[in-house]
């Protein structure tokens, strides 16, 4: 039984991820996956809308599954959170973002940050860092251009051991942001101590943001704390031009959503931002 999701993916439903056997099933096929070139990643773009440009994109992994179609991460990364496949998911999704970065630097798109999402479970890889800068050494990539989205609650987990690893790729030149920030209990005192350079607003409080200049106490929170800290502030799940208007009310610039682009496969993103340079 599947269902269409929410961004327009087929679904496992409930009924099947209680079932063991088609659990299974889902890890075999997953790995089959990985060797056989059946992931691939679209992105979608982070707008400045104050400046009219693209400042980056976000890398979102897809499953091409031969019989049910572009699967969503929700439906494989927990699975392959529990079954210990993240760790060759992640190889394949850096190696492949970096790639494309290569390529689209080579293309002249020159100043675009690809943003690539780390499971928390991978902050406990030995060899993390060495594995992220692996594939940008390959590809002969600015540090810089690579920006790692990490979730807040890992921020919490193992603290220290985190902030160590994000302290060493800072030093290599990578960008790192925050992702879902405001989610869980907040970490003031980690973010004093955390070398970050972005903090995305989750996108359930630009939801809340109904009407043109609403007032949203979170997001205003989050900006000033941006402001603070010297960091940059993202919202994310911008759909509407309501949002829009509040959002810029906020201060908050940049944004990432719907109303400018669903993840798109990357040569969507050599068109869009072609688009947007035309304006
Ligand atoms: P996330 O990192 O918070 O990514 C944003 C999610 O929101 C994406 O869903 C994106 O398609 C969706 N989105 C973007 N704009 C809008 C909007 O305007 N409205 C709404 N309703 N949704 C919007 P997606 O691609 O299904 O990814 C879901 C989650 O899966 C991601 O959440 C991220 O946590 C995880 N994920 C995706 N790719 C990777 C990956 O390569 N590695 C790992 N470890 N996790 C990944
Ligand atoms: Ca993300
Ligand atoms: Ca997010
Ligand atoms: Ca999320």
């Amino acid at each position: 039984v599947k269902v269409q999701g929410k961004n327009g993916f087929l679904r496992y439903t409930p009924e099947m991820s209680r079932n063991h056997s088609e659990r299974v099933d889902l890890d075999n096929e997953l790995r089959i996956a990985i060797e056989s070139g059946q992931l691939t990643l679209h992105y979608q773009p982070q707008v400045d809308i104050r400046r009219g440009r693209v400042t980056g994109v976000e890398a979102l992994v897809r499953w091409e599954h031969p019989e049910r179609g572009l699967l969503g991460p929700n439906t494989f990364i927990p699975l392959a959170e529990e079954g210990g496949l993240i760790f060759a998911i992640s190889d394949w999704v850096l190696n492949e973002a970096c790639r494309q970065q290569a390529s689209w630097i080579k293309r002249g798109i020159v100043d675009l940050k690809v943003a690539v999402n780390i499971s928390p479970l991978e902050f406990t890889r030995a060899d993390i860092v060495e594995r992220i800068l692996q594939p940008i050494r390959t590809h002969q990539l600015p540090p810089e251009s690579i920006e790692i989205e990490i979730t807040e609650n890992m921020l919490m987990d193992d603290a220290e051991t985190v902030i160590a690893k994000v302290q060493e790729l800072r030093t290599h030149g990578l960008r790192i942001s925050i992702d879902d920030f405001g989610t869980r209990f907040s970490s003031l005192n980690y973010l004093r101590r955390f070398p970050v350079n972005t903090i995305k607003i989750d996108q359930s409080f630009v939801r809340d943001l109904e009407t043109t200049g609403s007032q949203s106490p979170v997001i205003s929170a989050i900006v000033g704390i941006a402001r603070g800290f010297g960091l940059n502030v993202l919202a994310e799940g911008v759909e509407t031009e309501c949002q829009i208007d509040a959002l810029r009310l906020h201060g908050c610039d940049v944004m990432q959503g719907f109303r400018f682009s669903r993840p798109v496969p990357p040569e969507e993103v050599v068109r869009y931002i072609a688009a947007q340079q035309a304006l």
